[in-house]
């Protein structure tokens, strides 16, 4: 937020501040019986509507403010996605609390310390989450109450979480009589912690307003391009990024919502797009791998499945080609950070594209993409100097925007801006039409001999080779280049192919100084919270590697 000069002439209209609350009571006015359907943590599936889903929502507000939550206090949930989940995003970023989503995949000892230094009030869980919640009680003193998001015969009565509730429970006890409260647009709404592969996790704290904002900003047709026409599946959970906006940008749209809930297999996930005619989907290249090897051993298609948002990683060019030729579904490839809310770029084609071979297409769709209007982007040298959009040089990526952190809650980390923009600490090129592409992450590019090499192209050249289902390339150290890159592959299972022969797949697919020194074929490659590959990880235990070319 910065204060900027006033006009003597300013404009005349209304100053109705941009709230969360305002979209789900848009939703109940506009579209309230389109359906929200979820599959239950109980197992079975739940089917309402977005009024009731609001009128549930103010019930759980009432309960909130009997419990004495106030303005800015902060209440954390630890859930899959479904329509409980749904319920608190609104009842608390609605109340003017804030909406701590925590990463449950984290380590028990992260979450605590996450929980801690939110200094979250309550916490609302999924039956699940139990054993979380029994091994972090005793270290989260901070946490006046846990509600357990289940009926009231499912509570454990062990005593050993304090001060513990029913959500359905509070949901009965309170009416839906409730008004939203109207305060400043720059109220904080929601916080979530980044992954955080180093250190310990930072948090953004967004607003009502850069909420709103980047509700309009992901629904644009070359964004999300949510429709009251659409059945979207959010496989993204919200507990990460707010599943990318979509339990805000849906009701926005009037669009059907579909929850998986815990159950992220390949069959469940098929059954769930069919039986709700789900034409929209969103998440990370690891979630479409095992959907996409269930539809192929079981030789399926998809009936309604139209349009799918990838991103989180590099959604690998096979991924994208399997889904677009073999399933006919479009494939738009989004770049964000959970600093910027997180959608930065998506990739659609322009209309002097359309005549173009597919190929030239299919090589534009594998980019990034074109940033959504709201966010600016540039990449520059280490000295600062902004780099030319040629498509070849690549550089620091710097972004800008609305919906885009300035700073870390609590100020951890000090100021992170340069010269007002965000750095991303990702490396990337951008070319004349403005498509940005990344080249890597800066802690993983390998510096060969001074020369950077970017390895997600040489992941994704490993992973279009037919006897190879995941690849992770990393640099180890070398006696002469300083580094040189490392390729770590998982065969598809019952595939075979040996070292040399995919190096010489590489060969005519990347310049020649970019090959890889070695391969070693590993069982599974290990995973974070979030489903990115932890390279961080890879490279602490090939530390020792020694190449040989070495
Ligand atoms: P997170 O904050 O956990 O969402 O992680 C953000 C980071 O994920 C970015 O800075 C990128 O390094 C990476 N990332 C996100 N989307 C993509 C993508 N489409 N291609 C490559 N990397 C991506």
């Amino acid at each position: 937020m910065s204060s900027y000069e006033k006009s003597p002439l300013m404009g005349q209209m209304m100053g109705k501040p941009m709230l969360i609350s305002s979209l789900i009571e848009h939703a109940d006015r506009y579209f309230g019986k389109n359906e929200i359907v979820s599959r239950r943590v109980e197992g079975d599936i739940h089917r309402y509507n977005y009024s009731e889903c609001h009128k549930r929502s103010k019930q759980l507000a009432n309960a909130f403010a009997k419990l004495g939550v106030k303005l800015g206090d902060r209440i954390a949930t630890l859930a899959w996605n479904g329509y409980r989940h749904l319920e608190a995003y609104y009842a608390v970023s609605g109340s003017g609390a804030v909406l701590h989503t925590i990463n449950p995949r984290l380590h028990p000892e992260q979450i605590a310390y996450i929980a801690n230094h939110a200094e979250d009030q309550y916490l609302l869980f999924d039956m699940t989450f139990l054993p979380i919640v029994q091994a972090i009680v005793a270290h989260c003193p901070g946490i006046k109450g846990y509600i357990m998001m289940c009926d009231q015969d499912k509570l454990p009565t062990d005593g050993k979480i304090p001060n513990l509730m029913a959500y359905e429970d509070l949901i009965e006890a309170n009416s839906d009589d409730f008004a939203w409260p109207v305060f400043d647009e720059n109220s904080a709404s929601s916080l979530c912690y980044t992954s955080g592969t180093t250190g310990n996790p930072k948090g953004a704290l967004y607003s009502h307003r850069s909420t709103i904002l980047h509700s309009y900003g992901s629904s644009l047709p070359d964004g999300l391009n949510v429709s009251a026409r659409d059945s979207v599946l959010p496989v993204v959970p919200m507990f990460h990024v707010n599943a990318w906006g979509l339990p805000y940008s849906a009701p926005l749209n009037g669009a059907k919502l579909v929850f998986p809930g815990p159950h992220l297999d390949g069959k469940s996930l098929y059954e769930l797009f069919e039986q709700e005619k789900v034409t929209f989907s969103a998440g990370v290249p690891t979630v479409w791998l095992g959907l996409l090897t269930y539809v192929a051993q079981n030789n399926l298609k998809f009936s309604t499945f139209k349009r799918t948002v990838i991103g989180g990683s590099a959604c690998p060019p096979a991924m994208m080609k399997t889904l677009r030729h073999t399933y006919g579904v479009e494939v738009v490839h989004a770049w964000g950070m959970t600093e910027m809310s997180p959608l930065g770029t998506a990739g659609t084609l322009m209309a002097k594209h359309a005549d173009l071979a597919e190929e030239e297409k299919q090589a534009i769709l594998q980019k990034q993409g074109h940033v959504l209007y709201g966010v600016d982007m540039k990449i520059v040298d280490d000295a600062g100097q902004e780099l030319p959009w040629d498509g070849k040089t690549y550089g620091n990526l710097l972004v800008k925007g609305p919906w885009i952190i300035n700073s870390y809650y609590k100020n951890e980390g000090g100021d992170v801006l340069e010269d007002g923009w965000f750095p991303t600490g990702d490396v990337a090129t951008i070319d004349t039409d403005g498509y940005m592409q990344i080249t890597d992450r800066s802690k993983d590019v390998v510096k060969s001999g001074g020369e950077w090499i970017g390895t997600i192209d040489l992941e994704n050249v490993a992973v279009s080779h037919p006897a190879i289902l995941q690849a992770a390339c990393i640099g180890v150290f070398h006696p002469k280049w300083d580094e040189r890159p490392l390729l770590l592959a998982v065969k598809k299972p019952g595939a075979e192919v040996s070292r040399e022969e995919l190096l010489q797949f590489f060969d005519g697919k990347v310049a020649k100084w970019w090959l890889p020194d070695d391969v070693v074929f590993i069982e599974s490659l290990p995973l974070g919270a979030t489903g990115k590959i932890l390279k961080n990880k890879l490279r602490e235990q090939f530390k020792e590697y020694k190449l040989p070319t070495a």
